[in-house]
């Protein structure tokens, strides 16, 4: 039963997947909360204290943006959009303008800044990783956080990507059919969650030790 269990657990593949991608993120110079995965399901980072904005990436119109502006879905973007989005449930994470974090001090403009310079980099950085595995990278929401070396010194904390990067915050289309191969497959009742995570697994080499087959 267990190896049943694990055999089709989304949160493992998403701990391996997010390992891999997250330390790729950082080979590329943007520090990262990341430290080591420790097992399947946990792994040890920085603790940070989480800006509460959402950060959501778009190349390609899908999801929410469909409806609210009128788009067709897979309509490809002229340019990367970069949206926010205020991390309450209670207030069901409302969609805000740069100003809004500015304004009620969500995070400062040079934070801010960082926070753009990063996303673009990571956008255009993942963009190619996944095209070079034959998946197109539709959208994906970041999350940000400020890490303190020293909690009673005065210097700066540094700004560092939290969270996780995975099929079940990113949109990815298979580059030749458009399949879907995220986390719209369970939203859209399609079936084949686990194997469409597989193969995201599979394509980027990433290796799970008794699920590779
Ligand atoms: N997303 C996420 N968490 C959220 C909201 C969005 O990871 O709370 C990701 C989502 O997986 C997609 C992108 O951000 O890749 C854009 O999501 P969208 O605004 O279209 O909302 P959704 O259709 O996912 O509700």
């Amino acid at each position: 039963l267990s190896s049943l269990t694990r055999r089709i657990s989304i949160s493992v593949l998403n701990n391996y997947i997010s390992e891999h991608i997250m330390q790729a993120v950082e080979q590329i110079g943007i520090p990262t909360h990341f430290l080591k995965r420790l097992n399947d399901r946990e792994q040890l980072i920085r603790k940070l204290e989480i800006i509460p904005v959402e950060v959501v990436v778009r190349n390609v119109a899908a999801g929410s943006i469909c409806p609210r502006l009128g788009i067709e879905e897979g309509s490809a973007l002229p340019n990367t959009l970069v949206e926010f989005c205020l991390k309450d449930d209670v207030l069901g994470d409302p969609i805000i303008a740069a100003e809004h974090i500015i304004t009620f001090g969500w995070a400062s403009a040079d934070e801010l800044d960082v926070i753009y310079d990063y996303t673009l980099r990571i956008n255009d950085f993942l963009t190619g990783l996944f095209y070079g595995i034959g998946v197109r990278l539709i959208d994906f929401k970041l999350e940000f956080g400020r890490f303190y070396h020293d909690q009673d010194a005065a210097d700066d904390p540094v700004i560092m990507l939290a969270d996780e990067i995975s099929p079940d915050n990113c949109r990815l289309w298979d580059a030749q059919t458009n399949e879907k191969m995220d986390k719209d497959r369970f939203r859209r009742d399609l079936g084949g969650l686990v194997e469409a995570y597989q193969e995201i697994a599979k394509r980027l080499g990433v290796s799970i030790p008794d699920l590779d087959q």
